[in-house]
């Protein structure tokens, strides 16, 4: 089980069909298999926390999420998987194990959740210190997965590839996983490849200044304009596009994330953004449980 847990990695495959104007050059990292629950860039941003924590002997997982939380459901089945006991402070204090299905799923892979009002949310560090100081073994996990660590986990996905791609296309919202994947391209020496950061919310602005923060802007391209409204907002016309979309080529994705980054794509092809000759991955983060 623990072995199996970290030494996947995921496929690269050639997409045809009729919805992107007949790309030739289009490929799909699908991250989204690397495992049926936890979402495919959770696991990627995961990866070395949970080792680091293997390594110090912190037996306990302690992280934040919302009522929809992937990362949330990730850390429940990875602890659960690796023999990690677990804990998640739950944004709003009205939610219980049975509010949804992911908290119902949270709560089977045995994590502890702790429901706290909106305002107590916000201060992490305190609500970690007061419920779990006097716990050794606590690891603190940041809410989404956030951190060096994480960056580190990405940076593989770049590793994984077995050519430069023209652009790497992908759903954005605290810009982890844009700045992991710019990292590797640093990293594995990619000079010409672009990472296409599709926004998944109106928070274009904060997602470029953590990547020009680093310095890694020159490789980006920010893909505004399909955030339907804000995050896990829809429309008719994505919903239209995501059944055209699955029912096409048989992979699922959500209407939170990867549905918008497709249809960005579209749109790129379409503008002629992406031209023709241009090789594309999309990288599939996974989040399908949004899906159903
Ligand atoms: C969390 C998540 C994202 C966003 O990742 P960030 O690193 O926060 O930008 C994208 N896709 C899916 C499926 C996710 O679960």
């Amino acid at each position: 089980m623990q072995s199996h847990f970290y030494t996947e990695h995921s496929h690269l495959e050639k997409l045809s069909g009729n919805l992107f104007y007949g790309h030739e050059k289009l490929y799909i990292k699908r991250d989204d298999l690397i495992h049926p629950v936890v979402s495919g860039n959770k696991w990627r941003k995961l990866k070395y926390q949970l080792q680091t924590a293997q390594k110090n002997n912190q037996t306990h997982l302690v992280t934040f999420g919302g009522a929809y939380s992937n990362h949330m459901i990730a850390t429940a089945c990875a602890a659960a998987a690796l023999g990690f006991k677990s804990s998640c402070f739950v944004r709003g204090h009205e939610l219980t194990a049975q509010s949804n299905h992911y908290l119902r799923l949270a709560s089977l892979y045995g994590m502890q959740l702790i429901p706290v009002n909106r305002e107590d949310y916000r201060n992490k560090l305190h609500l970690f210190e007061t419920h779990f100081s006097h716990d050794p073994h606590a690891y603190y996990i940041a809410e989404g997965g956030e951190g060096e660590m994480a960056y580190a986990g990405v940076e593989e996905i770049i590793s994984e590839l077995p050519f430069e791609p023209d652009f790497i296309v992908h759903a954005s919202a605290t810009a982890t996983t844009t700045t992991g994947l710019l990292m590797g391209l640093k990293k594995y020496n990619m000079k010409n490849a672009r990472v296409v950061a599709v926004p998944v919310l109106l928070n274009a602005e904060e997602q470029f200044s953590k990547i020009s923060n680093r310095q890694l802007e020159q490789q980006l391209m920010l893909a505004t304009g399909y955030e339907m409204g804000g995050y896990a907002k829809t429309t008719d016309k994505l919903l239209d596009f995501m059944q055209k979309f699955i029912s096409e080529t048989g992979i699922l994705i959500d209407q939170v994330y990867t549905a918008k980054a497709w249809m960005a794509l579209q749109g790129l092809i379409e503008k002629k953004e992406i031209s023709k000759d241009k090789s594309v991955v999309f990288l599939h983060t996974g989040g399908t449980l949004g899906s159903i």
